[in-house]
């Protein structure tokens, strides 16, 4: 049985959040609808002695997709590989990944959008009939042969579900949306996360870093970590309300946990484009950053906190937007 990462695996990611993960289904906390589901898929499969059904888990980065699949694999007793779409370009690399895998395994395909078109294809039989069907050979020498794969569970992650193709999304039998969290559930993450660190956080305290962590648990995972250093280095180890506050605004986040380049962004809208509606082009330039960072990491957030829209003409802030960022050019001032 092969219980390592294989080839492709994201394996950077999985050491710097691994220590802070939830093992159990019990354990995660916020998403109870998609955690209840989860639970459910889990026990009936187990108690029909079933091999798990595919699962596809989608939304924006840092929510506990990849937590998710490894709670399965912990909670199905399986095996779990991992690997991003990323890396599985060729159909070669699919066939030889899909050949490794044993009867009960959970594979799970990070960013499993960006497998491409022609090797997403090789998918669906796998998928469907546990088949790998393959053409051997060139020109008129090939011929198709179809090999029997053992029955695994495919666990996918996207941030971007409509860029899946719908034969593909129809293979899962449980397709689920992870949501940023609430408040409530986000300090329970904080308090979680820091006791796992070994940092005894008061419930306020850890409500203080989860305002600041926009719904995100690994965003969470991360002003925790910086304030562990903040608080050792510069508050003589002593965590309390002024320590966490100097620590976050050391690295420029904000009372609702915005960065120097997210204001920077707002700022730029409101002081060279009066707001908006301006092009996205334009404001890549002003920024000096890639239009597709500024579409796929930057304004995400900003618009769900409902900072920024984007319309026809272009972006404009949002009156929520506008009193943000006055305010904190009034604080400036
Ligand atoms: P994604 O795969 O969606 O990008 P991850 O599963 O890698 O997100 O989660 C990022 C970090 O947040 C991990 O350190 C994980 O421990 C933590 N995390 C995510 N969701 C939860 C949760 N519901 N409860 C506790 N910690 C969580």
């Amino acid at each position: 049985m092969n219980a390592n990462p294989p080839i492709g695996t994201t394996v950077e990611k999985l050491k710097h959040d691994h220590a802070l993960r939830p093992k159990k289904i019990d354990e995660f906390v916020g998403n109870k609808e998609v955690a209840d589901r989860v639970k459910i898929f889990v026990q009936a499969a187990k108690e029909r002695k079933e091999p798990l059904g595919h699962v596809l888990l989608y939304g924006p980065p840092g929510l506990g997709k990849t937590s998710l699949a490894h709670i399965i694999k912990e909670e199905f007793g399986a095996n779990i590989l991992v690997t991003t779409g990323l890396l599985l370009a060729k159909t070669k690399e699919l066939a030889a990944l899909l050949c490794s895998l044993n009867e009960g395994d959970i594979l799970f395909i990070d960013e499993i959008h960006r497998i491409p078109k022609n090797v997403e294809e090789l998918l669906y039989p796998a998928l469907e009939d546990f088949k790998l069907d393959l053409m051997l050979g060139d020109g008129m020498q090939s011929r198709a042969t179809s090999i029997d794969l053992p029955k695994f569970t495919l666990v996918g992650a996207t941030t971007r579900f409509g860029d899946l193709s719908s034969p593909l999304r129809s293979r899962f039998q449980l397709i689920a949306k992870l949501h940023p969290y609430e408040l409530e559930d986000l300090t329970q993450v904080v308090s979680f996360m820091a006791k796992k660190l070994g940092v005894e956080l008061c419930g306020s305290m850890a409500r203080l870093i989860a305002e600041r962590a926009r719904g995100t648990p690994r965003l969470a995972a991360n002003l925790l970590r910086w304030l562990r250093d903040y608080i050792t280095v510069c508050n003589g180890g002593v965590w309390d309300q002024p320590g966490i506050l100097q620590g976050l605004k050391k690295i420029g986040i904000d009372e609702i946990g915005l960065d120097p380049v997210d204001r920077r962004y707002l700022e730029i809208i409101l002081d060279e484009h009066q707001g908006g509606p301006v092009g996205v082009s334009n404001l890549a330039t002003s920024l000096g950053e890639k239009i597709t960072t500024i579409e796929e990491v930057l304004e995400p957030h900003l618009i769900t906190m409902g900072l920024l829209k984007r319309t026809q003409k272009g972006r404009e802030l949002t009156v929520k937007g506008l009193a943000h960022i006055k305010k904190i050019k009034q604080g400036e001032s």
